[in-house]
């Protein structure tokens, strides 16, 4: 069905949402089920439904608008034909209340239990080479005395007497539009069709009771600050024995007083003095595999990079590591000696780099240095 929902709504393609609800409310006051048996009015109901909850969800609606196609329709069209769906938003316009299960019969007690979601710090040893966690929580477990039943051992529910066991009551109603018939859940037994007279004294009924647990979690290598590991079925234990929820945990990355991490390589800056820029060096790093040396070549540059294949980050279900780079910072000493002054001088005449200020002060202060030179001598 290609209709266009702006059409089918009757409304402008700028309308706004309060716009969309009315021409929405409008039709369904003579579309919807409860009012108009027409199997035709059915079907057309349920593309209005859908026109409706597409318009009115800003992120639906924008990617409607370009022309994408929108989830959260009707998958197994409309109630009767036995798929689930969150009805509550339309019913509630009708009844005031919810329908879930109009069509399913009772409601099951069983309930999906809770995710749960747990921030743990890790530093970058761990980011280089994974880790495990211990993870303790506070989460729901299964009560093992009903094993999630929720009655006492020995006792079972009793059909409910008020809906017969349908979970759901029928009323007819005055209102403006004129009779209508809306269906609620049963108030007696809420909508579950059977009544649990003993409630487990275990878990007061509940089929699940409170429990602290710790798991251990495996953390991959390579993993990025604010990943989230998901554990299925690690969350609390669902209600009535239902399914359990998720774990989830978040990591945040410590950071590191000597790396920074660029991708899978580790970087950080090395102050070496200029002699050991101009003369190579070899400097020892502390690393995660530990202590490497980093070979300076006679000669290096301020910002030249030194790199040590293969000490960096193992990337995520990947082998090969990355690198540590080393980049180069060449310190120019601030003060000098007499003697590395001296030095220095010589250096500059012999590589003709005198400047000008320099040849003068040598001129000035040939007496200093002579006597300088002469004290040198005679040490
Ligand atoms: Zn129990
Ligand atoms: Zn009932």
């Amino acid at each position: 069905m290609n209709e266009d929902y702006y059409e089918l709504l009757g409304v402008s393609r700028d309308a706004s949402v309060e716009d969309i609800k009315k021409a929405y409310k409008k039709l369904a006051r003579s579309l919807h089920p409860d009012v108009n048996p027409d199997p035709e009015a059915q079907e057309k109901f349920k593309h209005v439904s859908q026109a409706y909850q597409t318009l009115s969800n800003p992120d639906k609606r924008r990617q409607y608008d370009m022309g994408g196609r929108t989830g959260g329709g009707f998958p197994g069209g409309f109630p009767g034909g036995g798929q689930a769906f969150d009805f509550g938003d339309i019913f509630e316009m009708f009844t005031g209340g919810g329908m879930r299960g109009r069509a399913q019969g009772p409601v099951p007690r069983q309930r999906r239990g809770g995710d749960i979601l747990r921030r743990t710090q890790i530093d970058l040893r761990d980011v280089v080479f994974g880790a495990e966690r211990e993870i303790s929580f506070r989460t729901a477990a299964l009560c093992e005395r009903c094993h999630g039943a929720c009655a006492e051992p020995g006792t079972s529910p009793v059909t409910c007497t008020q809906c017969s066991g349908s979970g759901h009551v029928q009323r007819v109603q005055q209102s403006l539009l004129g009779q209508m018939m809306t269906v609620a859940p049963c108030p007696a037994c809420g909508g579950h069709g059977d009544i649990i007279e003993t409630p487990c004294t275990g878990c007061s009924g509940q089929g699940r009771v409170p429990t602290e647990r710790t798991v251990t979690v495996k953390i991959p290598s390579g993993v990025e600050n604010g990943t989230r590991i998901q554990l299925r079925g690690e969350g609390e234990v669902g209600q009535a024995g239902g399914p359990s929820g998720d774990l989830f945990v978040e990591l945040s990355v410590a950071p590191h007083h000597v790396f920074v991490r660029e991708g899978d390589d580790l970087v950080t800056r090395l102050e070496i003095p200029m002699t050991a820029a101009a003369l190579g060096a070899s400097i020892p790093l502390e690393t995660f595999d530990g202590m490497q040396s980093v070979d300076i070549p006679a000669g290096s540059q301020p910002e030249d990079e030194i790199v040590l294949a293969g000490l960096g980050v193992t990337p995520l279900r990947r082998e090969r590591r990355g690198a540590i780079r080393v980049e180069l910072d060449v310190e120019v000493p601030t003060k000098l000696s007499d003697e590395e002054r001296d030095l220095l001088e010589q250096l500059a005449r012999i590589r003709g780099e005198e400047k000008p200020a320099a040849q003068r002060a040598r001129r000035a202060g040939k007496g200093v240095f002579g006597k300088l030179r002469d004290r040198l001598r005679d040490l």
